[in-house]
């Protein structure tokens, strides 16, 4: 596979299409005569897999709640030709209580097959309900006194129910790079990662930190190389468990690059000849990450505007 044509959007985990339902989710009598309309469904998930239709798994399978939905405070995903949504758990300990058997027509794939296999819109709800999902598995006690919080909001917090703190849903802030310098790329292979795989750098935000500012912390902590003028690109939901991978593009004035910090164990300035060959499978030496990642499209969105 080469360098995609339609380098315009990313399409993978975006394009969520639900309405997220902020003013029912606020109101309990809403959200049980919700809960009662027989058009409400279920999508079920655990930490990194969804239950997807059976055959073409072209869509998220949707069940009817058929008493599945045990919880008094169902965690409400929005609103789907005016029918709500409800979120699942199929992690063993989260309470589901009933028999979660998957319906014959029904199949748990993992969120990276998910990606592959479903259309963009879908693909954009299972990164949200997988999110979703994973914050609230995570936040079962409060982070301020320790005691129990309970979903409130239909899902869009939980409360405490000892000191009564709100805790929000999070996603933490990933900065994504290409660095360009005299037309090459900067790639690197990080520590654990497979002979051969490269990518563009990557690291989390940090607190007191401007997301430009990270982009030329991460390149300079993990590489060496100081990059400046860092430009946004396209940002994309990444359920792994709970991250925001934000693209940018970025410039550097030359240098070599070594590992600094430990997390990567090569880092070179790759040739546009060198990563297209890595991209069209000519070169088996080199791996570039797979086609659902933001990494892939900001590399092949950089060798594209190199063939114009
Ligand atoms: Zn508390």
């Amino acid at each position: 596979m080469g360098p995609r044509e339609d380098n315009e959007q990313l399409r993978t985990f975006t394009g969520m299409a639900l309405d997220r339902a902020v003013h029912e989710r606020k109101q309990a009598a809403r959200i049980r005569a919700l809960r009662r309309d027989p058009a409400a469904r279920l999508v079920a998930a655990t930490a990194d897999g969804v239950l997807v239709d059976g055959g073409e798994r072209s869509a998220l399978h949707r069940r009817p709640l058929d008493g599945a939905l045990p919880d008094a405070r169902p965690i409400l995903l929005g609103l789907e030709r005016g029918a709500a949504v409800f979120a699942l758990d199929l992690e063993p300990g989260a309470g589901a209580g009933t028999d979660l058997t998957p319906p014959n027509e029904a199949k748990l794939i993992s969120l990276r097959e998910a990606a592959l296999a479903l259309p963009q819109a879908e693909s954009g709800l299972a990164a949200y309900l997988v999110g979703l999902l994973n914050w609230h598995r995570s936040h079962r006690y409060c982070a301020r006194c320790g005691a129990p919080t309970t979903v409130t909001e239909a899902g869009y917090s939980r409360t405490c129910s000892a000191c009564g703190t709100l805790h929000f849903p999070r996603t933490d802030p990933v900065v994504i790079m290409t660095v360009e310098h005299q037309g090459r790329l900067l790639m690197g292979r990080r520590a654990g990662w497979p002979a051969g795989r490269m990518s563009v750098l990557a690291g989390f935000v940090s607190p007191g930190e401007t997301l430009e500012e990270a982009v030329v912390r991460e390149v300079r902590e993990e590489s060496g190389i100081v990059a400046r003028d860092p430009t946004f690109v396209t940002s994309q939901p990444w359920p792994f468990p709970a991250s925001l991978m934000l693209g940018f593009h970025a410039l550097a004035d030359g240098g070599e690059p070594r590992p600094h910090d430990g997390e990567l164990e090569e880092v070179h300035w790759l040739t546009p000849d060198e990563v297209r060959a890595a991209a069209t499978e000519r070169r088996k030496d080199i791996k570039l990450p797979p086609p659902i990642s933001i990494a892939r499209f900001l590399i092949d969105r950089w060798l594209a505007a190199r063939e114009r």
